[in-house]
């Protein structure tokens, strides 16, 4: 029997300037892929069109060129994937139960909501049990979001980076957004959906969302999709400790100014502990010096933008 194809991919979310932290991960989903003799596909996470211009879409399609990594297919727009977002949903409203909220975000926040560790609220299902009455008096004043019902039930997965997760999505999740109210789907839908439909087999991506993790998982199970293996890569900071992050301008592009893209891949390497000292190098050198028992719990950049 054939072994399955690899297939890696880089999914940023074009909000703003891509930072190093989000370059190394592309890189790190790049190296692992091709050091298996896998695909590459880059896929732009616009699902939410007003919040990602087209020109931060470039400019990150553009930096990623610049150290040579490319898709090795045509580049995926989420915000032109509407159609099939709507027939996952479709079909997932015929395996679990997905019913309309109506709770502002000031009841969402109330002090007596239980907070997630991810900085999320678990959500006390108000709205799970109105009535169709209820539901169409609420629908004259607020355009609800969707939201799908969770069972109480765990669900355990093997980071490559972290280690053994598990998560009980009643008790740890709960009943999550699968629409907003202004109709956008939501991230945890298009990623499962779009992933599933590249048959994406490894996803890197930052450890900010692997607490996410789970409820993915039960969409997979519940859409009849395979699991990709999941590398959550540590949250890289800058030299004095300080984690890099868009809000605070931090730019990926912004280091071209001061270094070549060999040095800054070699510069990204050393820091993923690829390499063991910080030389200047193209991308494609470090495929088979790849490996991610390499990948350290923390990653320090030396450099700065
Ligand atoms: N779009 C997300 C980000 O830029 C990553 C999502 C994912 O890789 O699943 O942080």
């Amino acid at each position: 029997m054939s072994e399955k194809a690899v297939i890696g991919r880089f999914a940023p979310t074009p909000s703003g300037f891509m930072h190093a932290g989000n370059l190394l991960c592309a890189m790190l989903a790049y190296l692992s892929a091709k050091s298996k003799g896998g695909k590459f596909i880059i896929r732009i996470e616009d699902v939410d069109a007003m919040r990602c211009p087209r020109s931060a879409a470039l400019d990150i399609i553009d930096t990623l060129e610049a150290v040579g990594i490319r898709s090795d297919e045509p580049i995926i727009w989420q915000s032109e994937r509407t159609a099939a977002y709507k027939a996952a949903e479709r079909l997932l409203s015929s395996r679990a139960q997905i019913y309309p909220c109506y709770c502002s975000r000031a009841e969402l926040h109330a002090p007596e909501i239980a907070r997630l560790p991810d900085g999320g609220i678990l959500y006390p299902k108000t709205c799970k049990s109105l009535s169709a009455a209820q539901k169409a008096e609420k629908e004259k004043k607020v355009r609800p979001a969707f939201r799908i019902s969770v069972p109480d039930e765990v669900i355990t997965f093997t980071d490559g980076i972290c280690g053994k997760q598990s998560q009980n999505l009643a008790l740890e999740c709960g009943d999550f957004i699968l629409r907003r109210s202004d109709g956008v789907y939501a991230y945890q839908l298009a990623v499962v959906v779009d992933d599933g439909e590249s048959d994406v087999s490894e996803v890197f991506r930052g450890a900010d969302l692997l607490y996410d993790t789970p409820r993915q998982i039960y969409l997979q199970r519940l859409l009849g999709l395979p699991t990709p293996e999941y590398y959550h890569i540590p949250l890289v900071c800058d030299s004095s400790g300080r984690k890099l992050s868009k809000s605070e301008g931090d730019s990926a592009k912004r280091l071209f100014k001061s270094y070549s893209a060999r040095q800054i891949i070699g510069e990204l390497a050393f820091a993923a502990n690829i390499t063991d000292e910080p030389r200047p190098a193209d991308i494609d050198e470090l495929i088979p010096l790849y490996s991610a028992d390499k990948i350290p719990k923390e990653i320090k950049l030396r450099i700065q933008n």
